[in-house]
């Protein structure tokens, strides 16, 4: 490899957290040290670069992260850098300190203001994939969707646990923003009676089917999954309405919340989250900007970041099929 023409770089992490951004943040700072690239850390996401809030990272600066939940770095959410002047005041910065390219782990908000960034002022950039929902189009899977995926599937199996025991029905609300992979998952991992996801068109007639079907079949108890993306009614409504339908049931809800964001990453996500880190060092010293590095069929690959803001990710058919016929 020729010598990197990027000499010094910022590493951010913005929008919601996810687990194994420490992780990233980890393999961004060592491999940038192994490459003899200084390395920032940018407290704050977008509104730490714009007042400077940062420090230098070595590789002892992340010693013992790899297995932590949360970010070391914070996250935060920036309306000011959505404006040119909160921008022009991120450059000022950039210069200030010397940094000529940045690593951005986060979601599709946090590519688009590093879209616009290095359009409008050439500072270099590479987006990891930093999110629980996995709705990134460019990459197979997004750092802490394997985590709050294994969360969200170890709670719903403790909430089987009492719906068993009060024959009882339960909604459980499953994180995911727009998409429905959390959901999907999660639902199948459990043996859930009926998923209900923003990708597919449910109707509450459907629904009320599911339950008769599997009242026939002598179900006692039964778990509903549901995106909190859903788009036929909320997770509360759907709950009412089959209480109207069916007076005999006892219904309850569970709204997961955000212990899905929290927790120490799994394996997978620490995997991930090290190539991912590692591999954007790697882009930026060969010259790519404006990228975001992915894993696809298991290989590192970089996609115009315009893609991964605007493309999504399709919802695998057959695995709704799979949930649907399993769910007898
Ligand atoms: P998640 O999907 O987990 O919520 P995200 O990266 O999509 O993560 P956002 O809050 O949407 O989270 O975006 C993070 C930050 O990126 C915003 O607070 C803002 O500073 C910046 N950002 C988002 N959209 C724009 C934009 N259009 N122009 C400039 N900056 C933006």
């Amino acid at each position: 490899m020729t010598e990197s023409q990027v000499k010094k770089i910022g590493v951010l992490t913005s929008g919601g957290d996810s687990p194994g951004m420490n992780a990233a943040i980890r393999a961004v700072v060592r491999t940038a040290h192994y490459y003899q690239i200084e390395c920032f850390g940018i407290r704050e996401g977008y509104a730490g670069l714009m007042e400077g809030n940062c420090l230098k990272l070595g590789p002892r600066s992340v010693k013992h992260i790899i297995n932590q939940g949360g970010t070391i770095l914070k996250s935060a959410r920036s309306l000011e850098f959505k404006t040119p002047e909160g921008r022009k005041r991120a450059y000022e910065q950039c210069q200030k300190l010397g940094i000529d390219a940045l690593v951005v782990i986060g979601g599709d908000g946090t590519f688009t203001g590093a879209k616009i960034f290095c359009e409008e002022f050439g500072i270099k950039v590479i987006g990891v994939p930093g999110t629980i929902d996995n709705d990134i189009f460019g990459t197979d899977f997004t750092i802490g969707y394997d985590t709050a995926l294994n969360t969200a599937m170890q709670a719903i199996d403790k909430i089987r646990d009492t719906a068993t025991s009060h024959n009882r029905v339960f909604f459980v609300e499953v994180m995911g923003r727009d998409a429905g992979f959390i959901a999907l998952n999660s639902g199948l991992a459990t043996g859930a009676i009926d998923i209900l996801i923003p990708e597919k068109k449910d109707s509450i007639d459907e629904l009320f089917e599911t339950f008769i079907r599997t009242e026939k079949t002598g179900k006692s108890s039964s778990i509903i999954v549901v995106a909190e993306g859903e788009k036929l009614a909320s997770t509360y409504e759907l709950a009412q309405k089959t209480k109207e339908k069916f007076p005999e049931f006892d219904i309850r809800v569970s709204i997961l919340g955000h212990m899905q964001r929290g927790g120490a990453p799994s394996c997978a996500d620490r995997v991930l989250a090290s190539r991912l880190g590692y591999g954007a060092v790697i882009g930026l010293m060969e010259g790519k900007t404006n990228v975001m590095a992915g894993i696809q069929s298991n290989q590192l690959v970089f996609t115009p970041i315009e893609d991964a803001i605007k493309k999504s990710n399709e919802i695998d058919s057959e695995l709704v099929k799979i949930a649907e016929i399993l769910a007898i």
